[in-house]
């Protein structure tokens, strides 16, 4: 960046390149203010943009708080389970303590906008990316699922009067401990040969679970989403699985295709440390959360998930990409920087145009009783 240019600049970026002289390149939420700046100001040219009035800006503030309160509660569940792998895992063990460092800083701050179809999006500075642990990436990649699946499935279901789809969950024998990632296996190719024999089938979408049952084994099932021409008898697809193990299955509704889909693949999807905890906290079973699992039992279901693909797709849904290349940031308003804060919550400064719209305001600039702010204003620097 030249220079020249910081004057005409966001306030905040100038700082933070008088704080960060050496710096070769722009951290995100930096990054990303000055392309806010643009997008505004582009905006306000075009009269696209309404710019809000101050009075309003602290139910903005609540409102945008409200909203993360999901966000906090995933993070703080991370943080958790952070602090349990941290205690668990051997010291020499740099790997996995690594992985305990970047969930503690995952998600920790960031900007967060809006695009013009009212979609929220964040920007955060750290991300942990692993999708098995994380809470967030886990929801994410739900969404990711639901984006790429959703409307193959309508569409083969919508294609012919025979075509249906089911919601279907296999269970097979637990594994004792030693045995989960075997077992794995073993369920997968059950379910290959279960397939072979259906020719109805035409196309599914599967994903494994594996928690820890009470009893201390695994409980490896298959959340199925089935998609079938034809004649699809219950009785004889239990029979092909095994009479002896549980085949539960469903029909979606069709009335409400996309709710009992999406809520279908929602509930699949959920990764073993959030769901566990959640049954556990709800009561519902009395197997036991992630959290309280040996360091034995945690050691060997890392292993055997370590690689291990746990969504799969078959026939007509083999294949399938995403009609959309991630999160586009184009044409995003900018509303607030966030910080995630020791009392379990986001904490959000608003990015503010003034009336001119020119200049963005920040709230603590307005309201000056937030301790970062008073931390912020002792350091030297320039205006
Ligand atoms: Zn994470």
């Amino acid at each position: 960046m030249n220079p020249s240019d910081v004057h005409i600049i966001d306030e905040r970026i100038s700082r933070w390149l008088y704080l960060n002289p050496t710096a070769e390149k722009l951290p995100h939420h930096i990054e990303s203010l000055l392309y806010a700046q643009q997008r505004h100001e582009e905006a306000v040219r075009s009269k696209k943009l309404v710019i809000r009035p101050i009075e309003s800006s602290i139910e903005l503030k609540d409102a945008l708080e409200e909203a993360l309160l999901p966000y906090a509660e995933r993070t703080e569940a991370e943080k958790m389970l952070a602090d349990y792998i941290d205690e668990i895992v051997d010291v020499d063990d740099l790997k996995l303590h690594q992985l305990v460092d970047k969930m503690r800083r995952c998600r920790n701050s960031g900007v967060m906008g809006k695009t013009s179809d009212d979609r929220t999006v964040f920007v955060w500075d750290e991300k942990c990316s692993c999708s098995k642990l994380c809470p967030h990436e886990s929801r994410d990649e739900t969404q990711r699922l639901i984006r790429r699946y959703h409307s193959p499935i309508i569409d083969f279901i919508n294609e012919k009067n025979s075509h249906r789809a089911f919601y279907s969950v296999f269970s097979y024998q637990n594994y004792k401990p030693g045995d989960l990632k075997e077992g794995k296996r073993d369920i997968i190719k059950r379910f290959n040969k279960w397939r072979g024999n259906h020719p109805e089938v035409k196309g599914a979408l599967l994903i494994e679970e594996d928690p820890l049952s009470v009893h201390g084994d695994w409980n490896v099932h298959l959340n199925v989403i089935l998609l079938v021409d034809g004649a699809f008898c219950y009785g004889q697809a239990r029979t092909t699985w095994g009479n002896e193990y549980q085949l539960y299955i469903t029909k979606l509704n069709q009335d409400n295709l996309t709710k009992t889909l999406i809520e279908a693949i929602k509930y699949s999807a959920q990764i073993v440390p959030s769901k566990s905890a959640a049954k556990a906290s709800a009561n519902a079973t009395r197997a036991p959360a992630m959290i309280q699992w040996s360091h034995e039992q945690w050691i060997e279901w890392w292993k055997a998930n370590k690689g291990f693909r746990r969504t799969r797709s078959y026939g007509v849904l083999y294949g399938i990409k995403d009609d959309e290349a991630g999160d586009e940031l184009t044409d995003v308003t900018w509303l607030g920087e966030i910080e995630f804060s020791h009392d379990g919550r986001y904490f959000v400064s608003l990015i503010l145009g003034d009336k001119s719209g020119r200049k963005y305001q920040r709230m603590s600039d307005l309201f000056d009783q937030y301790d970062q702010w008073d931390n912020y204003n002792v350091r030297e620097g320039p205006p």
